[in-house]
């Protein structure tokens, strides 16, 4: 029987086709949740056109398909949230804890070598202006909690910056829109890659601002190359056949600390995460990024 009270979600960016670290994001969400009986919900985060690859919204939802994941209630669009995002910094703004910034990145870049220092704070731009809403940051969530981290803690200022919530062209900024859809979908348990780690105590701060409790977080380690190097979109990075999904699953898992039998390689994609959601242990997972093992030979 589900559980409809706990709720994870997998939430990738359509800049390109599923790639080997956010298969592991997406396998590390769904056994989580499902681990727990809980739902598991699928988010296209399609917030920022320009980066957009065409198609490519298509293709994760068949990859992910393919690879036998099955996502409870539609897929949600941030293209067609806009309206909630509007509504959320008009409540931002109503509570006057953003204000205007015209500062460009190379003026900030040139003034605190690219870490803002709230210049415009106390300039009080007013709304014809062309330019950003920032937060105001306050001290007090800084470090949280993480299920597979423990204790994270933020003292970078860049980690704790007032940030953009809506861009200078417009565009709703990354950090607010995640948080009103978690929100929304009534998220409670977000699971992704320790790639944004950094984001989430912006992220709390909004739900304080928000006047919602934050989610519990599992941040699962990175995929890093031989050189130690992120695996990111635009770097190179093995892309994820299908007709090699089991293959692929099984790196996942054992990417993700899992005590896999190598015989599992033999099974199907939906017998292999059904294996995996019976047998997952979060305590395996483990803190340190991995270099990604087919890179090794
Ligand atoms: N859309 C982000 C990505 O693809 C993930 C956001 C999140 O999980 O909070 O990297």
């Amino acid at each position: 029987q589900q559980n409809l009270n706990w709720i994870g979600r997998f939430a990738p960016t359509p800049s390109g086709p599923l790639h080997f670290g956010s298969l592991v994001a997406a396998v590390g969400s769904y056994c989580v949740a499902r681990h727990k009986n809980g739902l598991w919900l699928l988010r296209i985060e399609d917030l920022d056109p320009p980066r957009e690859v065409a198609g490519a919204a298509t293709e994760i939802l068949k990859t992910l398909e393919a690879f036998g994941f099955e996502w409870d209630r539609e897929v949600c669009y941030q293209s067609k949230q806009q309206n909630h995002y509007r509504a959320a910094l008009e409540q931002l703004e109503n509570q006057k804890v953003t204000y205007r910034c015209d500062c460009s990145r190379k003026l900030v870049l040139q003034r605190n070598s690219g870490v803002y220092d709230s210049y415009c704070r106390s300039r009080a731009l007013d709304n014809g202006v062309e330019s950003a809403t920032r937060i105001r940051f306050e001290s007090g969530y800084e470090s949280f909690e993480d299920r597979i981290l423990g204790k994270c803690c933020f003292e970078r200022p860049a980690d704790t910056q007032d940030f953009v919530v809506q861009r200078r062209d417009g565009l709703f900024a990354y950090q607010l829109a995640v948080v009103v859809d978690d929100i929304e979908q009534n998220v409670n348990h977000v699971v992704r890659g320790a790639d944004i780690l950094d984001s989430t105590p912006r992220q709390n701060y909004l739900y304080h601002c928000l006047k919602v409790a934050p989610p519990s977080y599992y941040h699962l380690p990175l995929v890093v190359d031989a050189q130690g190097e992120k695996f990111s979109k635009s770097r190179f990075s093995p892309s994820i056949k299908c007709e090699q999904a089991s293959r692929w699953l099984v790196e996942a898992l054992c990417h993700l600390g899992q005590k896999v039998d190598q015989n599992l390689i033999s099974a199907t994609p939906p017998e292999i995460l059904d294996w995996a959601i019976t047998h997952w242990r979060t305590s395996d997972v483990g803190t340190k990024a991995r270099v990604f093992s087919a890179l090794k030979t």
